[in-house]
């Protein structure tokens, strides 16, 4: 934890600091402290010391929060007394007295972890107004209607929040109102209406609870301080901590801050900002506000906010002293901040700034910008962007060349495109992706964090309100998943579950297609393109590659594949299935043949058919490679995965390769294993048929002799065996490698380099890799079967209790997605050891799911592997992940 040493010290009863009061222009937490502060609370006393207008406040610290559910979820003692002195220090400051009947100080009370949970936990603004300050506020603003519209929005947020009076019991009482006076929006209350309003809000409370709503302010602020702590362990907190892989925290600060209005007239107002555009990372002030709102009318999308530089117009102070302030804060921070705002007639208050969240694309381009602007150095711009976070980067765009007209356009609010059916709601859409795995876009009026989970599920998001930086904007930005938002062209009807643009009704369940860098929404289906590396992409891209020390090759059975890889850099291919070869067109029918053959002379025959297929497809790879690396792996999987399941299968194949149906059910029968993942698979199938080690290497070494021959090409063949565990099973497979390729040499009059090495995933391989090493050239770790067979876990199988784990904490991750460092990483440790004691230079990779995944790349730079091995789409992810290793473990 950060803790700078602090400009005051408070005493306490019990020696613990568990408040830290900023304003005034000095503040005693700072912005290294967010650990103990949270985000917003060290943010607002940095902000403090640097000369930003901040109303003064204070907060109570996370570990308070701690204490609080520690004790059963009460406040320390000690607490109040801390609070009392803080708030005197606040009264002191704006010369206002909570719960005072002539000048009444109103305070927020707002969360505030130290990794931002945008919307999940709860606020509660204007605290402090009861029946008797209400009409000191009267008195003081002369705006009743603002008074009264003050204390509604309280009675409203502290009904809902801290004494749990269902929202809907608030929203009727508001609705009613507005029948009853004939008009449509809020706004068009007056104080009459709204004074009204809050007699009948206190009587939903009353009837709600069986108690009336506490008028005493310190008794308000206890209770809203205890249910910010207990909005730590909300649903939908809890969800966005999973989602978002935010572990280990206290729990959330509170901070408590004078409140500023912006609601009080139009010459005040509010708004969120930030430094450049969250979306593309262009360096353009970027944000939205709302004159005459409290804050959050603009978070929430009830109102559609103008953009930022409207406000020049309308207060050309404000907007010029934000716009200053905008430099001096990313100065400061060397970051893109995200700041939120009020100006409270004509007088600009900040009461927020983070660094924002932003799109994979933005975080590139500011990333790189910021280098050419000399705020930070190129090794900061690499560690800035999160290797997973590349993804988004990686995905398919709606196709240039698409011809068909958009039916609606909102704001672009997450890039992308999302093809999928019509959801209107976010469970509905959860289940249709988890039960039936179906494609939608969740299309919602505007999205609440309730709606977090159908977020989540579905591959995009619209919204017909709310603005670039509404909850679905920022939560869909944060999860890299493509949104339009503010899409007013369109009408939705949730009870007719159908949504209507121009002219056009589209029902739940027909298909649409988001365009979410042009905000444009399309009818049906439309064709999408893969993303290419250029731009700022591959100047961030050129500087990782730069610092990283690991190789990355990816995992590419066929041309294509390679082709893609290539062009995201991979530098060669560290696993090439050879199986996957086996299962188009003709092949498949000569792979049956050679297992339902009745004898060896039955086997080769078939075996011939496919080696021109092999050498084919092996020369087209390593032309595609053009000399990098490539390593080819021995056939491996059970042979049952090549013969029909399906009774009406069997006849037809049957007939096909020769054989009656009784026969090659028996063959199937034959080839049936309880656990094939740990049956006749791998080596030990080049062990019982020889012949088809022979073909295989026989094709390999071919394809690279005739391109000598051919093209002048110098290729390297590595060929790999795999699933060794004992080193009598590589030499029996390498001797009859060394057999074939001598041989293929003779007849092709050539000579070519070569490398014979090994998988490394069985235990014992591992265990025993010093043997191993005195025969094999390189060893590549198979850590899915690695994985598999250290916690004795079916890669098949585990899907049905890994979650559970997970949840339950056994183990932190998926294991079959993220390395399990301690033990199948200790198991790569030991094999490491152990190869290099016998073969100093032995080359060493990984070409298991973990090789594409940033944590595991991570460890295996430190373990000292000479590259991993990934599908190609995470090539740059990788890149980038060896990259930030290269720099954090210098
Ligand atoms: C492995 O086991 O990690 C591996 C790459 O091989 P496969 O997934 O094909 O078993
Ligand atoms: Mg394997």
């Amino acid at each position: 934890m950060a803790t700078k040493a602090t400009k005051t010290e408070v005493k306490t009863t019990s020696n613990v600091k568990r408040v830290y009061y900023f304003g005034d222009g000095s503040a005693e937490g700072n912005k290294s402290m967010k650990e103990l502060l949270g985000g917003k609370g060290a943010n607002l006393a940095e902000m403090s010391t640097i000369g930003v207008p901040v109303p003064s406040g204070f907060t109570i610290t996370t570990n308070v929060c701690d204490e609080y559910y520690k004790v059963g979820k009460k406040l320390p003692a000690e607490l109040m007394a801390e609070v009392k002195l803080n708030l005197a220090k606040v009264e002191k400051s704006t010369g206002m007295k909570l719960g005072d009947a002539t000048n009444p100080l109103l305070v927020s009370v707002r969360s505030g972890a130290a990794s931002s949970m945008p919307g999940m936990m709860d606020t509660i603004l204007n605290l402090g107004l009861n029946d008797v300050t209400v009409q000191a506020l009267i008195k003081k603003t002369g705006n009743e209607r603002f008074a009264w519209d003050a204390y509604r929005r309280f009675l409203q947020m502290f009904g809902d929040v801290v004494l749990e009076v269902p929202h809907h019991d608030f929203e009727e009482v508001l609705d009613e109102q507005k029948k009853k006076k004939g008009v449509k929006l809020d706004t068009d209350l007056d104080a009459k209406d709204l004074k009204e309003v809050v007699a009948k809000y206190k009587a939903a409370i009353k009837k709600a609870t069986g108690k009336d709503f506490p008028q005493d302010s310190m008794q308000q602020l206890i209770l809203s301080v205890e249910a910010v702590f207990g909005s730590w362990n909300n649903d939908r907190a809890i969800l966005y901590r999973k989602l978002n892989d935010i572990k280990g925290l206290l729990g959330t600060a509170v901070n408590i801050q004078a409140m500023v209005f912006g609601n009080m007239g139009n010459t005040s107002g509010t708004g969120v900002c930030f430094t450049r555009n969250p979306s593309t990372g262009e360096n353009k002030f970027y944000g939205e506000y709302l004159m005459n709102a409290q804050g959050e009318d603009v978070v929430a999308g009830i109102r559609t906010p103008l953009s930022i530089d409207q406000l020049e117009k309308s207060d050309a102070k404000s907007y010029k002293q934000l716009c200053d302030i905008r430099l001096k804060l990313e100065k400061h921070y060397k970051d893109m901040q995200d700041m939120e705002f009020t100006i409270q007639e004509g007088k600009l208050y900040m009461l927020q700034t983070r660094n924002g969240k932003r799109t994979a694309q933005a975080a590139v381009k500011c990333a790189v910008d910021m280098v050419a602007e000399k705020l930070i150095t190129k090794e900061e711009a690499v560690l800035r962007v999160d290797p997973n976070s590349l993804d988004q980067l990686l995905h398919k765009t709606v196709d240039p060349k698409n011809k068909e007209k958009a039916i609606a356009k909102g704001l672009p609010a997450s890039p992308g495109a999302a093809v999928g059916k019509i959801c209107f709601d976010a469970h509905e859409a959860a289940k249709l992706v988890e039960e039936k795995d179906e494609d939608i876009v969740l299309v919602r009026i505007e999205t609440s964090p309730e709606d977090l989970i159908g977020m989540n599920a579905a591959n995009g998001i619209l919204t017909a309100r709310g603005g670039m930086t509404s909850h679905a904007a920022v939560v869909a930005r944060g999860m890299g998943k493509c949104c339009v938002a503010g899409c007013s062209d369109i009408k939705i009807d949730y009870k007719k579950k159908t949504m209507e643009a121009a002219g056009k009704i589209l029902k739940d369940g027909d298909y649409i297609t988001l365009n979410g860098s042009t905000g444009e929404v399309f009818a049906g289906k439309i064709n999408t393109v893969d993303p290419e590396m250029k731009g700022e992409f591959a100047v961030l891209m050129s500087w990782a590659d730069s610092f990283r020390k690991l190789k990355v090759r990816t995992n590419a059975d066929i041309p294509r594949d390679a082709i893609v890889a290539k062009r995201f850099g991979a530098e060669g291919i560290g696993l090439c299935r050879t199986e996957h070869m086996f299962f188009e067109g003709d092949r498949i029918k000569a792979m049956r043949e050679m297992i339902v053959a009745k004898d060896l002379e039955g086997r080769k025959k078939a075996l011939a058919k496919l080696l021109p297929y092999q050498r084919a497809d092996f020369k087209g790879l390593f032309e595609e490679m053009a000399g990098l690396p490539v390593t080819i792996r021995l056939l491996d999987p059970p042979l049952h995965e090549f013969l029909p399941q399906k009774e009406e299968d069997m006849k037809a194949i049957a007939k096909e390769v020769g054989v009656t149906l009784e026969e090659l059910k028996q063959k199937i029968d034959s080839l049936h294993e309880l656990n094939p993942m740990l049956g006749h698979r791998g080596c030990r199938l080049g062990i019982a048929f020889p012949e088809i080690t022979e073909m295989q290497v026989r094709a390999i070494m071919e394809a690279a002799c005739e391109l000598k021959i051919e093209k002048k090409m110098n290729v390297v063949p590595e060929i790999m065996i795999p699933l060794v565990g004992n080193v009598k099973e590589f030499e029996n497979q390498k001797a009859i490698a060394l057999k074939v390729i001598e041989q293929v040499f003779v007849e092709k009059k050539v000579k070519l380099e070569y490398q014979i090495g090994t998988m490394i995933e069985v235990p014992r391989g591992a265990l025993t890799a010093d043997e191993i090493a005195k025969e094999a050239e390189f060893f590549s770790f198979g850590t899915n079967d690695l994985t598999q067979m250290t916690l004795g876990f079916s890669r098949d199988d585990a899907g049905k209790f890994l979650p559970q784990y997970v949840s339950l904490g056994i183990y932190d991750k998926d294991v079959f997605a993220v390395l399990d460092q301690t033990g199948v990483g200790q198991l790569m440790k030991i094999a490491i050891e152990k190869g290099k004691s016998v073969r100093p230079n032995i080359k060493l990779g990984i070409c298991g799911e973990h090789g594409g995944e940033p944590s595991s790349v991570m460890f295996c730079h430190k373990i000292g592997l000479n590259y991993v091995s990934c599908s190609p789409f995470r090539v740059p992810i990788a890149k980038l992940a060896a990259a930030h290793a290269a720099l954090k473990f210098k």
